[in-house]
């Protein structure tokens, strides 16, 4: 059955052809749009998506937004199909990171690869990808990936709560989990050290992971510090693409004599000869974050000899398809691989906690919604005790959203396209 009105009560006419839908707060697509490349006998009738910002707590330099606005992006997707069935996923930009924000996600979304998806088969998903690939075509690697996982997660919501399958049971895997977590220490002065540490301890937090660059001295004295505190943690420093080739070398040994165990993201991905150097020079693993979108140059940067491992997180990735391959290829590789995020929240981190704990990952994962977000859209929320964090169970993603809670959330986000 075709809703003929769309979340606000408007005739859907009226509203797909309102160009200030988003002006709304949220935006639908219905079915009719597409028709063709559905196989099964349920088809997805209508994509709606919300536009929020989650409260946050604590500073995070990546959550300052335009106008001075702060808090954490995202825009959560419901695919609902002809049944009845609703699939939740979550697309989490963050303008400060990558070239993504909330608003070109809208766009993307509601005018590009969400009408493509309208109509299709929901279960197959490798079909959908075609579709998007055609709809906003690859440049280097995927395009709007950050978007465009909010779907991915949403088809695979949906895929497993039409067959009433887990995300693992769909990949023949263990659900896995608990997963332990670490602790985000963002220092802008080396005083304020001890009380970031103190403040993750006292959540029961074991593991750390700091944010470094651009200021290697400050930087090595944030790592023996934070070693010094906490000598038997797993210490992981990150400096989103922040080094200049010449400072990462001279950097990195320093670095590893502080105590950190990994180095995550030293250069810009586009640094490949810088990132071949550091991996020759050995001085500690080399992790890559930000460049590896697709499957395709992740093989090409293994081929290159560029990196140790890879930063995982579904949210940078596309979605779960390529995240998931992803990982086989670097265990393929003998290669390392860490669990990560961009401080997913609800939908989101329940997507990537499918995935880490269906491929059992052992290490802390740098996953910190937790730490920086203050509320949540789930009727019941993800079960947390102390640093360990349980891999949802059920259908799907294994999770239910409130929509009381999402509208709510909806109605004090500013309308996309417009200053706040
Ligand atoms: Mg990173």
């Amino acid at each position: 059955m075709k809703k003929e009105t769309s979340d606000q009560g408007l005739p859907r006419r009226e509203f797909l052809t309102a160009s200030a839908a988003t002006a709304l707060g949220s935006a639908a697509l219905a079915a009719g749009a597409v028709t063709d490349g559905g196989s099964g006998n349920v088809k997805i009738e209508r994509i709606d998506l919300f536009p929020t910002r989650y409260r946050t707590v604590g500073f995070f330099k990546f959550f300052q937004g335009p106008g001075g606005s702060y808090g954490r992006a995202a825009v959560t997707l419901k695919i609902t199909a002809d049944d009845g069935t609703v699939g939740w996923g979550q697309s989490v930009p963050v303008a400060r990171w990558s070239y993504e924000t909330l608003d070109t996600s809208m766009i993307v979304l509601r005018d590009y690869l969400a009408p493509v998806l309208v109509g299709r088969d929901p279960v197959d998903i490798a079909g959908a990808q075609a579709a998007m690939d055609k709809a906003l075509a690859p440049a280097f690697t995927t395009g709007m990936p950050i978007a465009r996982a909010g779907l991915d997660i949403a088809l695979h919501d949906l895929a497993g709560k039409l067959t009433g399958r887990s995300l693992a049971k769909m990949w023949g895997l263990p659900r896995g989990g608990p997963l332990q977590l670490s602790w985000t220490i963002n220092a802008r002065t080396l005083d304020e050290v001890d009380k970031l540490i103190d403040t993750g301890r006292k959540r029961g937090y074991r593991n750390f992971n700091i944010k470094v660059a651009p200021d290697p001295k400050f930087d090595v004295q944030l790592a023996a510090r934070v070693r010094r505190l906490v000598p038997n943690g797993f210490l992981w420093a990150d400096a989103n693409g922040g080094y200049s080739p010449a400072e990462a070398l001279e950097v990195a040994p320093k670095l590893a004599d502080a105590g950190v165990d990994v180095l995550e993201a030293p250069l810009r991905p586009n640094r490949l000869s810088g990132y071949r150097a550091l991996k020759k020079q050995g001085a500690l693993p080399i992790l890559m974050d930000e460049g590896v979108v697709s499957p395709v140059e992740l093989e090409e940067f293994i081929r290159l000899g560029m990196l140790d491992g890879v930063a995982m997180k579904p949210s940078r990735t596309a979605g779960l398809s390529s995240a998931k391959r992803q990982i086989e290829i670097l265990r393929d590789a003998g290669l390392m691989w860490l669990g990560s995020g961009l401080c997913d929240p609800d939908v989101s981190l329940a997507a990537t906690l499918c995935l880490f704990g269906a491929f059992g990952l052992k290490k802390p994962a740098a996953l910190n919604a937790p730490q920086f977000l203050t509320e949540d859209i789930l009727k019941e929320p993800l079960k947390i005790d102390g640093d360990m964090i349980e891999v949802p169970d059920g259908p799907g993603l294994g999770i239910e959203v409130d929509e009381a809670k999402l509208a709510a959330m909806v109605k004090k986000t500013r309308p996309v396209g417009k200053r706040e």
